[in-house]
């Protein structure tokens, strides 16, 4: 699955690009910082420096494998692209990211942009809050 991608994507094969991608898309979650990526992958016994995952990542954004976004903070996420838009709801005290798409949102926001003589080519739409999970609850 990664080789392909790697291929399409005119990236060359490295241990390095396959483990990360590997390791994003066998989890559950969608959303990671460089840090949370860099910890997994050596705990499970990845043999990998943090500089390189950090170019790995950069790399791949680039090639436009991953889409990286600040949330809050200095801190990046980076999730594998998807063929469906999506924004995200972000809760600052538990750090729990929800993906959503709403056909409103996105039709008002190309006319925003037209109505400003901007033709939309993409954007980062992000709600903050606090969710109304027990366990997030308990955190504070
Ligand atoms: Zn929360
Ligand atoms: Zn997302």
């Amino acid at each position: 699955m990664s080789i392909k991608k790697l291929k399409k994507a005119g990236l060359k094969i490295t241990n390095q690009r396959m483990s990360v991608l590997d390791y994003l898309s066998d989890a559950d979650e969608r959303h990671f910082s460089a840090e949370d990526i860099f910890r997994d992958l050596r705990l499970n016994g990845a043999d990998v420096g943090q500089a390189t995952v950090y170019r790995v990542l950069n790399q791949l954004e680039k090639a436009g494998m991953l889409e990286r976004h600040h949330f809050e903070g200095s801190k990046a996420y980076y999730e594998l692209k998807s063929k469906e838009h999506h924004d995200h709801l972000v809760c600052l005290r538990c750090g729990k990211i929800v993906e959503f798409f709403d056909p409103l949102i996105e039709q008002r926001q190309k006319e925003i942009a037209e109505q400003y003589g901007i033709q939309l080519s993409h954007h980062h739409l992000c709600l903050f809050g606090y969710c109304s999970d027990p366990d997030c609850k308990l955190k504070n």
